[in-house]
């Protein structure tokens, strides 16, 4: 089974839009830890049962790492005939919030999965946890200390030193019991007391010299309010909540294998259900941070604009962006599931967008940077309206009506006064098609008297070529987008760049900051953009290919009704394809 391909039922949950109609079927490529849970499967391990989790601790938005893990462990569940829960692993009241989990529920349900009523929050386990906790001290697994964070740190020792036992290592289980419960009674100061477990000071690994198993934290919970005024550690929140879920492979990140030997000592210690925990690589991305403390900083910072700025790796600024759901889970699927540690080249990311653009969406015309056109020959009282496809990679999406009339205007780009042979755009005296229209011939540039800017173009259309071909056989090397000037909408653009220049911004030399390597033209905004008129009423999100120019989405933030603000999703330009065939040549 383990390389095998197998195929994967459609997830549950919204199907990608522009995809309707379509079955929605992918092959996963086998993983080690597919092969794992086939033969946990087949041994009965788990009494055949598959239960994972997503467990975001609701700090901050989700990004392109955590989609990773959220088409994994639903995924898995999927295709396991098991389950998925999303729990909020909220153990930090000081950084979290309602928003954020509003945030990451709108997010995962985008991608398309769906936890139906499994909406689980350690924050639900507080009660559970005490429990588990007095149990520790009754054992004499666990012991208040008094030492001092300060304290603490310098009792643990280093990686060649032993640590030293704390002064109050000792004490009595009476004693402990009457601590801890004034501690939640809230008799004591913040950093006053600990609770801890009570394993080896000397142990190798660090996690497992007494590590802090509760804090005194006088913060408010944005769920238990002030309920609590102790709150559990991460660590042992953790892995007790996978045990109260029964969750059967607990699938996270490699920086947590250190981790797991402290969660088994836990989850020993109290003699309960012990789920497996398998480690995975994160994603890495080129040009992109994923950690949410750097993305709060350029957030907090004004340095973009709010988590869902489309230049964001945020699952809210990609949607913003126009990327698919179905792109994401494509892509996802290509990268895999490994055990080493690696960087994708976000290129591949970009390819994954636009295979799922060029099937579903529709093609338009727009021109960005306007240069006026002015053929000559069409009367002036004169207009009409053109065939144009919607998509011709997908013959079902139809066509529409575009208008033509005697002044149009085109890309400033298409025309150069002195042209090289090999230009088949617009110059002087040389004959082009406008895209679903006329061939052009261009006779005149006319330009600005005194900054000797071209400001329009004089050209003659040839009536033969309606629909942009020609009667009898001529050929023209270069085919042209274009609008008509009396109904186009004026609308505005905003194209992107990578948000950091640096291939790895989180290498930052000496000292730097990871917010040196942002780029200062990351973002670029064409007040004066043409598009078709039919782009008015475009709804926000809905996204388009505009001819040669790239797939385009209407920006839900900035657009009002018949004035969409456009954000470029991805340019034309496909440089994964490009890398894979030079690999494929090498080869
Ligand atoms: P960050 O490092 O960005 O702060 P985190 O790991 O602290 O992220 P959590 O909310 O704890 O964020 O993550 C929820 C789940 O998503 C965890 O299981 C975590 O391992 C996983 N995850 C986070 N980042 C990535 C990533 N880059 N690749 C794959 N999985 C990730
Ligand atoms: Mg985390």
């Amino acid at each position: 089974m383990n390389n095998m391909k197998r195929k994967i039922p459609p997830v549950n949950g919204t199907p990608p839009a522009g995809a309707a109609g379509k079955k929605e079927e992918s092959v996963a490529p086998s993983n080690f830890i597919r092969a794992i849970i086939d033969e946990d499967v087949e041994t009965g391990k788990w009494d055949g049962r598959v239960m994972t989790r997503f467990p975001p601790e609701p700090n901050g938005y989700l990004h392109i790492g955590h989609a990773k893990s959220i088409c994994l462990n639903f995924g898995l569940a999927n295709d396991f005939g098991g389950r998925c829960n999303l729990r909020f692993d909220d153990t930090d009241p000081s950084k979290e919030s309602m928003e954020y989990v509003e945030s990451i529920k709108a997010d995962v349900r985008w991608l398309g999965f769906d936890w139906q009523d499994r909406e689980y929050y350690a924050s639900d386990y507080f009660e559970r946890l005490y429990d588990y906790a007095v149990t520790l001290i009754k054992a004499g697994k666990a012991y208040v200390d008094d030492l001092s964070p300060e304290e603490i740190r310098q009792y643990r020792g280093t990686l060649t030193e032993p640590g030293k036992n704390s002064p109050y290592r000792g004490r009595s289980v009476a004693e402990n019991l009457d601590l801890f419960t004034r501690m939640r009674d809230g008799e004591f100061e913040d950093g006053a007391r600990v609770l801890r477990a009570k394993i080896d000071m000397a142990a190798p690994n660090l996690l497992m010299r007494d590590p802090t198993l509760y804090r005194i934290k006088h913060v408010s919970h944005y769920r238990t309010a002030d309920r609590w005024c102790i709150y559990p550690m991460y660590d042992f929140t953790h892995c007790l909540s996978d045990s109260i879920e029964k969750i059967t492979h607990s699938l996270c990140t490699l920086e947590f294998e250190i981790n797991r030997e402290l969660y088994d000592w836990v989850l020993d210690a109290l003699a309960v259900y012990h789920p497996q925990q398998i480690e995975f690589a994160r994603l890495n991305l080129t040009h992109t941070v994923l950690s949410k403390r750097k993305l709060i900083e350029l957030v907090k910072g004004g340095i973009v604009d709010g988590w869902d700025d489309p230049r964001m790796p945020t699952l809210s600024g990609i949607r913003r962006r126009g990327y698919t759901p179905a792109a994401i889970r494509n892509f996802c699927e290509r990268i895999g599931v490994a055990k080493a540690n690696s960087t994708v080249d976000i290129a591949l990311l970009e390819h994954s967008v636009r295979e799922d653009l060029n099937q579903n969406a529709m093609r338009v015309m727009a021109v960005l940077n306007p240069l006026k056109v002015v053929i000559t020959n069409y009367p002036e009282d004169r207009q009409e309206e053109l065939e144009a496809d919607n998509n011709p990679e997908n013959p079902s999406a139809g066509s529409r009506r575009i208008p033509f009339s005697r002044v149009l205007y085109v890309e400033r780009d298409d025309f150069r006064e002195e042209a090289p042979r090999k230009w088949f755009r617009l110059a002087p005296g040389r004959e082009v098609r406008l895209k679903h229209a006329y061939y052009i011939t261009c006779n005149e540039a006319v330009k600005d008297e005194q900054t000797g800017e071209v400001i329009e173009l004089h050209c003659t259309y040839d009536p033969q070529t309606r629909g942009g071909w020609s009667q009898d056989g001529r050929k023209v090397k270069g085919t042209l987008h274009w609008v008509s000037s009396a109904h186009a909408v004026e609308v505005e653009v905003r194209l992107y760049d990578h948000l950091f220049s640096k291939e790895d911004p989180n290498a930052v030399a000496g000292g730097e900051d990871f917010k040196e390597g942002i780029n200062p033209d990351s973002l670029q905004i064409l007040p004066n953009c043409r598009v078709e008129p039919a782009l008015a009423d475009a709804k926000p999100g809905s996204r388009y290919q505009f001819l040669r120019l790239g797939y385009f989405c209407v920006d839900p933030k900035y657009s009002a009704p018949g004035k969409p603000v456009f954000n470029r999703t991805v340019t034309l330009r496909d440089t994964w394809a490009k890398i894979e065939k030079s690999q494929k040549n090498k080869a």
